[in-house]
């Protein structure tokens, strides 16, 4: 589970990301709203973790954008504003839930918990395919023909952030943020690792597909003729 985490105050979003963390969850911090609405509509993500008060675009602004791009991630909304007006503001705008700032940890768990259950997530929980490969959510199998191997947590993620890129190339930060999270320790260096391990699933796999190292860049997924 992928969770955004939109929040200027720069320690409150790194507690917010190390609370998350511990519980399971993979986490990507942006501290404005513009930056946030970019990487909201990726589609990566289970649930965003919305502030008001945010530079370049405010947290209403952005929802409204988000619910007009018809993009239905959950979004919990945080603020330090307990006005009834703005939690009135911050729902029409399409948010799932209202926070106010200060709570307590357990509280932002149980509504985490809460919206991630409900799903209606960005993310389709649909099988996502390239060229002959296909990938299934729930079993974290990747098929190609009769052939299918199990992949890891890790193995997973990735292959899904190759695939829903497709052609498109993404460097190994992008890479470590969507996979490892904001501020985990993993380094390019497990990127590669990683990588090594789907390579050789997708030889297993007798797959057209391959995964193209663009030096300097980054990496991408091709379909061998
Ligand atoms: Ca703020």
């Amino acid at each position: 589970m992928r969770i955004l985490i939109v929040e200027d105050e720069v320690r409150l979003a790194a507690t917010l990301g190390e609370l998350l963390q511990r519980q399971g969850y993979t986490t990507a911090i942006r501290h404005d709203g513009l930056s946030g609405l970019d990487e909201a509509l990726s589609g990566i993500y289970d649930l965003m973790i919305l502030d008001v008060m945010l530079p370049e675009m405010d947290g209403f602004t952005l929802l409204q954008r988000l619910r007009e791009a018809d993009n239905p991630l959950p979004v919990l909304m945080l603020t330090a504003k307990s006005d009834l007006a703005d939690r009135v503001r911050g729902l029409d705008s399409g948010a799932d839930y209202y926070l106010t700032k200060p709570f307590a940890s357990q509280e932002l768990l149980a509504c985490v918990r809460l919206l991630l259950r409900r799903g209606g997530s960005g993310r389709t929980d649909d099988t996502v395919s390239f060229g002959d490969l296909s990938l299934t959510p729930g079993t974290f199998s990747l098929s190609c023909g009769q052939r299918s191997v199990h992949l890891s947590r890790r193995e997973y993620d990735l292959m899904e952030a190759l695939i829903r890129s497709g052609a498109q190339i993404l460097s190994k930060e992008q890479l470590l943020v969507r996979v490892w999270g904001y501020d985990s320790d993993a380094e390019d260096n497990n990127v590669e690792v990683y990588i090594s391990f789907l390579r050789r699933k997708l030889t297993h796999l007798h797959s057209r597909v391959k995964i193209r190292t663009v030096r300097m860049v980054g990496y991408c997924l091709e379909v061998e003729e």
